[in-house]
């Protein structure tokens, strides 16, 4: 057994194809080795494949699984755009980095979280520097701490959830949940105490990749969030970015900013209090590069219904077996609110992910740096 259902590929077959894909494409393939290993056994790695000339000064990026069990949609872009290349050449000077899960762990444990529970979009903050204090999270945080799926524990946490949202409302609820909070390791949206191992290793990717870079597109791939089968592109930054006009006129009213700040709210469904996003990484780690930081978010279910099953899926973390029955179905239920099944919203969130990385790369070429 490597998978947790046979009709659903886990994160070896994933890794398969995506490195049988690269190499078919001719990519240069690097990997960087997870020091923890999948349920079934399985070494863990993030995986690094560039496409073009080695000295490309203009980069589209793919950027896969931030939220591990978002990975299944995100690498199955990847692959499937290497593999639809079919000999076809970059444009001139271009090169293509697909940094292939980011977060091993968290796809092959079908978790959005990384090892330490921590959300790795919340991360990538400055730790010698004080962190975000959301206090109002602990009010609420009794509610992610229940010992039961089910009984009276349970229902206890319930009646304190729909007393919160009885309060502050649904999406008042959610800018508190989902901004990320640093002061519970076994809390929802837990940002960590400092820089998880996937966060060392994207920026040294990136470092190593796109420091000398003169201008790059970056996709950070998400679900999970807004309407089922309509993918979002936005920009999710704290401020203006240099490049923004770029994006802009790159893709009009396609694109969707998001300024995130402690009192920022936003319909979308993505929070837009949350600290220490990857695009806000990118911008701080390449001040030297016209950088436009791209997120694809492509919405699944409804907010209520995504949200009880990462508590369910919190519940197993902290005291169920993901292995066992009851942890099967709530892994079936997680991926499906991450990744349907309808191969109709699998197509579509390809084609659309699709055509935005070539509307970019077919405009790398013209924008200057
Ligand atoms: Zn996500």
């Amino acid at each position: 057994m490597s998978q947790f259902f046979p009709d659903t590929p886990g994160y070896r077959q994933l890794r398969e194809r995506f490195l049988q894909a690269a190499t078919q494409a001719g990519a240069t393939l690097s990997e960087y080795s997870h020091p923890l290993t999948g349920p079934f056994g399985e070494t863990l790695f993030t995986d690094v494949a560039w496409l073009g000339a080695p000295d490309a000064k203009r980069v589209l990026v793919a950027l896969s699984g931030t939220h591990g069990v978002e990975g299944y949609y995100g690498s199955d872009c990847q692959s499937r755009w290497l593999e639809s290349l079919n000999g076809r050449a970059l444009p001139d000077g271009v090169a293509v980095l697909m940094i292939h899960l980011i977060n091993p762990w968290g796809t092959a444990w079908m978790r959005r979280v990384n090892e330490d529970n921590l959300d790795q979009n919340r991360n990538y903050l400055d730790f010698s520097k004080p962190l975000p204090d959301n206090r109002a999270y602990r009010d609420v945080h009794a509610i992610y701490a229940c010992e039961q799926l089910q009984g009276p524990q349970r229902d206890k946490a319930d009646a304190l959830f729909n007393a919160a949202i009885a309060e502050r409302g649904w999406s008042g609820l959610m800018s508190v949940v989902e901004a990320g909070q640093y002061a519970f390791a076994d809390g929802l949206f837990y940002g960590g105490a400092g820089p998880s191992w996937s966060n060392r290793t994207l920026r040294s990717i990136v470092e190593k990749h796109l420091s000398g870079v003169d201008v790059a597109a970056c996709f950070d791939l998400h679900t999970g969030a807004g309407d089922y089968g309509h993918p979002m592109l936005m920009s999710i930054v704290e401020s203006a970015y240099p490049a923004l006009d770029d994006a802009k006129a790159l893709f009009g009213p396609w694109l969707f900013t998001l300024i995130t700040g402690a009192n920022k709210v936003s319909a979308t469904g993505v929070a837009a209090t949350s600290t220490g996003y990857t695009s806000q990484m990118l911008l701080d780690a390449l001040p030297g590069v016209h950088l436009m930081p791209f997120v694809i978010e492509c919405g699944t279910y409804a907010g209520d219904l995504v949200h009880g099953h990462l508590r369910d899926d919190h519940w197993l973390h902290l005291h169920g077996d993901p292995l066992d029955e009851t942890g099967r179905k709530i892994k079936q239920g997680l991926l499906e609110q991450f990744y349907p099944a309808d191969p109709d919203w699998q197509e579509m969130v390809w084609i659309r992910t699709r055509q935005v990385w070539e509307r970019a790369l077919a405009a790398l070429p013209g924008i200057r740096a």
